[in-house]
């Protein structure tokens, strides 16, 4: 099949559109990824449809979210054979998942992308909200980006988008692709990586807004102790109740000790039969 618009389009930087064009990394994806005729699939950013042509005859549905309006008339006509396909125009940041879900009539997805580089933080982090839904993510986004979403404690790449991830998801980086792979060439390394959503997440807090609040305070400052980077909202004693040393910097405090600390500075829960008015 011809790749979706191929030779008419002209890649859109403000899209990050990169598109993928060797055979042999996009073969390594879908491997990656390993389809199967049950999966509900959700591409987000299909573009000209490098990835798409290889899944949609792979999976049962295939659901596509993008936002540059010029390429979806080519993505319709390149799959308007197959059924199973879905074209939502929209912006892959605001967009409600669920809605896939409910028009399609299921309850979990697969979430595969080549992700455009100038979004791929905030669209983790809209993502990770659908975590309840999701099976699996597999992106493919600029290596250090992958190396933020995989350090571990006391690495210099640990950081809020690792912790809040990892929170939420079992990171698995996968392998690297040169910027060869794709056109126009990005001027970074790119690596694909995979996300699992835990059953259950790898430490308990009582709320996950309070955890990111903290931890976005702490890496605003990262250079700062830790006594320092949260001062303006957490006092000594209580770092010290977490079990966190005052002196330390934020990259060397566990994910756990996070939690612990989001805890500590919410507002005690009212008994049972005091509640708020
Ligand atoms: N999947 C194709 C490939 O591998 O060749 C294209 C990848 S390209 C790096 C990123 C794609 O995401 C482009 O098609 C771009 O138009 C689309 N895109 C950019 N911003 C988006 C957004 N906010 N929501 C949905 N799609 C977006």
């Amino acid at each position: 099949m011809s790749r979706a618009g191929a030779g008419g389009h002209q890649a859109r930087k403000r899209f990050g559109q990169n598109f993928l064009q060797d055979p042999g990394i996009i073969h390594r994806i879908v491997e990656a990824i390993k389809p199967a005729p049950t999966d509900l699939m959700v591409e987000i950013g299909p573009g000209q449809g490098a990835i798409t042509e290889q899944l949609v005859d792979a999976v049962g549905e295939l659901a596509v979210v993008e936002l540059d309006r010029d390429l979806i008339p080519n993505l319709r006509i390149s799959f308007a054979t197959r059924t199973n396909f879905h074209v939502y125009a929209g912006d892959a940041l605001k967009f409600d998942y669920q809605r896939i879900l409910r028009d399609l009539n299921r309850d979990r997805m697969r979430i595969v992308g080549n992700l455009p580089y100038n979004i791929s933080t905030p669209l983790l982090f809209h993502l990770v909200a659908f975590h309840p839904w999701i099976q699996d993510m597999h992106f493919m986004l600029q290596k250090e980006v992958v190396e933020r979403l995989a350090a571990g404690v006391g690495d210099n790449a640990y950081g809020r988008l690792g912790i809040m991830v990892q929170y939420h998801c079992q990171v698995e980086p996968l392998f690297m692709v040169p910027p060869e792979a794709f056109r126009p060439a990005p001027r970074v390394d790119s690596a694909m990586v995979r996300l699992r959503p835990h059953a259950k997440p790898p430490v308990s807090t009582r709320d996950v807004t309070q955890l990111n609040r903290i931890v976005t305070l702490a890496f605003s400052q990262r250079r700062k102790t830790v006594r320092n980077a949260v001062k303006s909202a957490v006092n000594e004693s209580i770092l010290e109740q977490a079990g966190i040393a005052p002196d330390l910097r934020p990259e060397q405090i566990t994910l756990a000790q996070y939690a612990r600390l989001a805890d500590l500075t919410l507002p005690a829960p009212l008994p049972a039969n005091q509640k708020e008015e």
